[in-house]
């Protein structure tokens, strides 16, 4: 058992690999939903307890399954992102095929890929229709947004109409991401960057997407539950300018040994005019290269990337582009 607190919340729990699952034993779609892959990111297992209590307690009717998985175990005990490496950069074929066949001492994040990923494989055996959500919070503060990978059709029907701003491409910036390797391998899913990592509102946010999810991938009906109306008005109420699609356009990668400091103040998807004073570099000032959206800027420590740039794209550039790998 790992201890995980949220400050905000004043909660503590105690969790192991599976959060939960949930489960009357009719045939139907499985909703993976994935917590904690960054360990100071919390919200996703609080979410994920509530959402376990309230079926529980109300006997919800559900076709085929949810589980709610831990990510970084050890990292989410001690609050920290990781301990030696990224763990979502590490979502690659031969990454993993590398730590589940060696036999020489795994680092802290190769130990927990190498049994998530055996876990995952265990748990979706005989599956036909497999649905994830990949539960992320940011630095800084910000309105909820889905994260997804250019090209998969049915990822795109699974987030289409759910009531948050979507960005699409992050994968051309960043490689190993859970959710690229998912979707790869056939499942249909998005990572959901709820808000900022400490802030009660994430925990919300996760939730209600978590129901909304349930709904999408076809385990719930809508008529049901109460939860479900709830969850679109708590999700709705974010949204600021009404629900848009970006898609990333670059990212500032941060150097080995480079001191890099992001200007204060800036939230994700604030539109950004050319040559607006971002960052400092080794104490050398950072301008925007163009106009567009900033995205995740870098207010922790931990971190590889300053920020990410994005611009708005109309849905039909979604639907043209579309390839689908299997
Ligand atoms: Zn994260």
């Amino acid at each position: 058992m790992q201890q995980v607190k949220h400050r905000n919340l004043e909660a503590t729990t105690y969790i192991d690999r599976i959060i939960g699952q949930y489960t009357q034993g009719i045939a139907g779609p499985h909703l993976l939903v994935f917590a904690g892959i960054h360990g100071n990111e919390p919200s996703g297992v609080f979410a994920l307890e509530n959402i376990f209590r309230k079926l529980t307690k109300d006997a919800i009717p559900i076709s085929g399954k949810l589980t709610g998985i831990t990510g970084n175990l050890k990292a989410l005990g001690s609050g920290v992102r990781y301990y030696d490496e990224d763990m979502n950069r590490l979502f690659l074929p031969e990454r993993i095929e590398k730590v589940r066949q060696t036999k020489s001492t795994l680092n802290t994040e190769e130990n927990e890929l190498k049994i998530i990923t055996e876990l995952v494989d265990k748990l979706t055996a005989g599956d036909t229709d497999v649905f994830f959500v990949d539960c992320h919070s940011t630095s800084a503060e910000s309105e909820p947004f889905i994260s997804m990978n250019t090209g998969y059709t049915d990822s795109y029907a699974f987030v289409r109409g759910l009531p948050v701003n979507a960005v699409i491409g992050i994968e051309r910036e960043i490689k190993g991401c859970l959710s690229e390797y998912y979707n790869q391998r056939g499942f249909h899913g998005f990572t959901f960057e709820a808000g900022q990592h400490e802030a009660v509102d994430t925990v919300h946010n996760q939730e209600a997407m978590i129901w909304l999810s349930l709904i999408k991938a076809g385990c719930l009906d809508p008529q049901i539950t109460a939860h479900i109306s709830h969850a679109e008005e708590v999700l709705a109420s974010n949204i600021i300018e009404g629900f848009k699609f970006f898609s990333v356009i670059s990212s500032y990668a941060i150097k080995e040994e480079e001191h890099f400091r992001m200007e204060p103040g800036f939230v994700n998807l604030q539109p950004i005019e050319k040559g607006q004073l971002l960052a400092y570099s080794n104490g050398n000032p950072v301008y925007a290269p163009d106009s567009g959206r900033i995205l995740m800027p870098l207010y922790q420590k931990q971190g590889n990337h300053g920020y990410f740039f994005a611009r708005e794209i109309h849905e039909h550039h979604l639907i043209q582009n579309k390839v689908v790998l299997k």
